[in-house]
């Protein structure tokens, strides 16, 4: 079973389908992730607080908010880039993924996509700096994969909008400094830019989360908020703005989410090389190969079908159903490797300090 003990990536020659640039990305997003996450991330996990702030400057220098982008200070990468630097931030973990896809791909993508030049110019050069921190806001508390039952709200008073509704699971909801907001209008529903600073806006942090720890998640509150005409993106209308910024945060976890697959397969297979049982390496015992075996295909796959969408969506050709099927397929197949790896670890499968020392 010699397919074991090759890395996934190396048996099916994912560096011959990669560019220089992309090569040089992801090799720059991995040294930051081993340099200034992991060495940090199971405290931040552990605490349920991250600096986010100073990783947003730190990724802003990188150039990896709104990275797919073009102008207004953002890297103008192609898609394919953004998506290898969204699988080593989650090979760190997915919260630090998170961060990047809600700013990118939610808060930036709709100020660009459906923005006036007022709202691009005041907020994507200070959101793709990291000097500003933004969040998505479309779920309510009932609203969740429903969007169109939302009760936010926005009606007109004079030329102004005065927004009233609440918005819930929303990521860098509390500490943001401006938030995208999805509110019903008597014209269908409309996005909304919004300063946290504005009379009316609340957020709490969400607390006691089992999952996603080391990202912050909120929930936004509109009481009477006024805003003037010019807040409304005056790009769109109905629920095909917000659905196109999800395929967008998606396309990103298609990626993201193998570098969470990637990184614990990593860490299983070193373990399984040293932990001895019954006189041998655990790695030795052909049922732990087997193991091995199916979740080298199961990422090599993913990685393909990745970089095939990934291809695509440079083509402008990638279509929002081939986007859920790769979510689907990849979300699918890190699940199943990160629980098989978690228990190839046995008992230090579930503590914190295995991670950090393992990888
Ligand atoms: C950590 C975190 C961060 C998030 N960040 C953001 C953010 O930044 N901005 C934002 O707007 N939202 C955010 N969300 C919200 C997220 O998009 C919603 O959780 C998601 O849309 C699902 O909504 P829900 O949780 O209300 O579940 P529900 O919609 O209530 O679904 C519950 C269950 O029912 C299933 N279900 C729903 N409909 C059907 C159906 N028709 N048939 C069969 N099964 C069905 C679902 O698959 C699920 O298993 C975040 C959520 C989390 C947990």
């Amino acid at each position: 079973m010699a397919i074991a003990h090759q890395h996934p990536f190396a048996l099916y020659e994912i560096d011959s389908l990669l560019t220089e640039e992309h090569r040089a990305i992801r090799d720059t997003v991995r040294k930051y992730v081993d340099d200034r996450v992991k060495p940090d991330i199971a405290e931040w996990f552990e605490s349920g607080e991250i600096p986010a702030r100073e990783l947003a400057k730190q990724m802003g220098s990188l150039g990896l908010l709104g990275m797919h982008l073009e102008g207004y200070g953002c890297a103008g990468t192609d898609a394919t880039s953004y998506g290898l630097a969204c699988l080593e931030l989650e090979a760190g973990d997915s919260g630090l993924r998170s961060m990047v896809s809600v700013q990118g791909s939610l808060a930036m993508f709709p100020i660009h996509a459906y923005g006036s030049d007022e709202q691009k110019n005041e907020w994507l050069p200070r959101l793709a700096s990291g000097d500003a921190i933004g969040c998505f806001g479309l779920t309510e508390a009932d609203a969740g994969s429903d969007p169109s039952s939302m009760r936010t709200n926005a009606k007109r008073d004079g030329d102004d909008w005065i927004l009233n509704g609440s918005k819930m699971w929303i990521t860098n909801g509390s500490i943001a400094d401006v938030a995208v907001v999805w509110a019903k209008t008597d014209d269908g529903i409309k996005g909304f830019v919004v300063p946290t600073d504005t009379p009316g806006f609340s957020a709490r942090t969400v607390p006691h989360k089992m999952s996603l720890r080391a990202s912050v998640t909120g929930e936004l509150v509109f009481e009477n908020l006024r805003l003037p005409a010019s807040a409304v993106l005056p790009g769109v209308t109905g629920l095909r703005g917000p659905l196109s910024c999800l395929s967008e945060a998606r396309f990103g976890i298609i990626f993201g989410a193998l570098g969470a697959a990637r990184d614990s397969l990593e860490t299983a297979l070193n373990y399984a090389a040293t932990r001895e049982q019954f006189g041998k390496p655990i790695a030795g015992f052909q049922l732990t190969q087997k193991k091995f075996a199916d979740m080298t295909l199961a990422l090599g796959n993913g990685m393909l079908l990745a970089l095939h969408l990934g291809a695509l969506k440079d083509r402008h050709a990638l279509r929002p159903e081939q986007v859920s099927v790769g979510k689907m397929n990849n979300v699918k197949a890190a699940l199943e490797i990160t629980r098989e790896c978690r228990a190839i670890l046995g008992g230090n499968g579930i503590t914190l300090s295995t991670r950090s020392s393992a990888t």
